[in-house]
């Protein structure tokens, strides 16, 4: 079977977040199953598209509005990422160097579709199943179902798969003249609300789709940004599979991004000796806790929450607890930042940008990984934290809920779960935690725990291939 997936990021070819994770790795281990799986995405101006060399596999055009826009699609050459990797080069439309916050995102996303069916329709063999990723790709199973441009497509099958709802890029129904054309009577399939929701018409026109979470899933049918009765409507073509991660990629004791290498056997120096090689390049305190939060500031991740947290927390003179934090986002939350950092330059160090070492090095350093997430679709950063001793303190909601359990509340427990986005119970949890960690045989306990969770891609890669099976048969 061939599976073809869709997305607007990839790792290590474009990130942003965790979409990208996992549509670097969820096709490498597809094909261990016996699935030809490959990916496309756009060709960006990034480090990955700059140092690897690409063949030009096709050359056409596609309509759009009244223009005929040219591109190629280039593969990459020596197989690097352990499945073909094709990406779509637009110039002038996807050739930038960043994946998102353009102003003519509509038309950016539409061209990426548009070109990768008019490359699919090409051809000679067509996959059973084009997976798609997000709203950004998800006009595609309206198109190959309903509009003429495309309709030697329509047989093939198609999965969304929901990593977020939070943004379903919505359009004015002014943008559908960039769409070939269909028949009027199917707009219903596009609307929701009375604009052009492509997130809402791929669960309409899709043949499955699929949640990055169980918890998602049901989470979705309450609460989904004005998409719930739709969630609740096809809910009897959805399934929630839960993310895995790369063990290649993220493995402590064979990372080359980190200080020192440790296994399970190890992790008390190796941890000690991960904290010491961070602190000291920060100028924090070397000896206390390290609390870590990684991840965009915006208040989906509960990012607005962190100065509170901190105030709450280093209230008390104690210098046992030193925070560090990555990542970058809304201005306020920046700004209430910095304030802190001039009050606690030897508790409080952060990295405003996105940077793929320093969060390896983070993980392996800290002792607690805070998430005080309002939504949590899966979340990846608990699971890398587990994998490497890092002890996750998470708010329980969406993938939170099925990854970890509470340490007080289950004799296996793997981590520390508060109920409310609230910054006090935030700091009960962070004090519950730490209450514990101060116990040697405790802590190395936990960590062993997480460490030995099994939350590969074996098992969801082989959901997905099931599911791929049921809607082909
Ligand atoms: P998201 O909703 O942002 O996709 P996930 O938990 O699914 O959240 O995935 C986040 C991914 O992005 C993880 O791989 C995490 O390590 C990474 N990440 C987030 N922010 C940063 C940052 N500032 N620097 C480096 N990596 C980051």
């Amino acid at each position: 079977m061939k599976v073809i997936h869709v997305s607007v990021e990839c790792f290590p070819v474009a990130k942003v977040g965790g979409l990208a994770d996992v549509v670097g790795a969820l096709p490498r281990y597809q094909r261990k199953f016996g699935i030809s799986s490959e990916v496309v995405c756009p060709y960006y101006i990034t480090p990955f598209t700059k140092e690897h060399d690409f063949e030009v596999i096709f050359e056409g055009a596609f309509r759009q509005g009244g223009d005929q826009i040219p591109f190629t699609v280039l593969k990459e050459k020596s197989d690097v990422l352990g499945f073909p990797i094709n990406l779509v080069h637009i110039p002038n439309i996807l050739d930038r160097e960043k994946v998102y916050c353009y102003p003519d995102e509509a038309e950016q996303w539409i061209a990426f579709q548009l070109a990768f069916l008019t490359w699919l329709r090409s051809l000679a063999k067509y996959p059973e199943v084009v997976h798609c990723h997000d709203h950004h790709v998800g006009l595609i199973p309206f198109l190959m179902k309903w509009t003429s441009e495309f309709r030697s497509l329509a047989l093939i099958k198609s999965v969304i798969t929901v990593h977020n709802t939070q943004s379903q890029g919505c359009l004015n129904w002014d943008k559908s003249a960039l769409l070939p054309e269909f028949e009027r009577w199917k707009s219903g399939l596009l609307d929701w609300d009375g604009v052009i929701n492509p997130l809402a018409s791929a669960i309409k026109c899709c043949d499955a789709f699929t949640t990055v979470s169980p918890g998602y899933f049901s989470e979705l049918q309450q609460r989904a940004n004005g998409l719930e009765s739709l969630f609740r409507l096809e809910s009897l073509k959805g399934f929630g599979i839960l993310n895995g991660i790369d063990e290649h990629y993220w493995n402590p004791s064979s990372d080359p991004l980190i200080f020192k290498n440790y296994s399970r056997s190890s992790v008390t120096s190796g941890k000690k000796a991960n904290k010491k090689s961070l602190c000291e390049k920060e100028s924090l305190y070397t000896m206390p806790h390290l609390l870590a939060y990684i991840g965009r500031f915006v208040e989906e991740k509960g990012a607005d929450l962190l100065p509170e947290i901190i105030e709450e927390l280093f209230a008390s003179p104690s210098n046992n607890l030193c925070v560090y934090i990555l990542g970058s986002g809304n201005e306020v939350i920046e700004d209430r930042l910095e304030v802190l950092l001039a009050k606690y330059p030897k508790r409080l160090a952060v990295f405003f940008g996105y940077d793929e070492g320093l969060a390896h090095e983070v993980y392996a350093a800290a002792d607690l990984l805070l998430m005080p997430s309002k939504v949590e679709p899966c979340g990846l950063n608990q699971l890398y934290a587990m994998k490497y001793g890092a002890i996750p303190v998470v708010r329980g909601t969406g993938g939170l809920w099925d990854t970890v359990t509470d340490v007080d509340r289950s004799i296996d427990g793997s981590g520390f779960v508060f109920r409310d986005s609230q910054p006090s119970d935030a700091v009960n949890a962070i004090r519950r935690a730490l209450n514990t960690i101060g116990n040697a045989d405790k802590v190395k306990t936990l960590r062993n725990r997480g460490m030995s969770l099994d939350f590969s891609w074996d098992k969801p890669a082989n959901e997905y291939i099931d599911l791929y099976r049921q809607i082909t048969n």
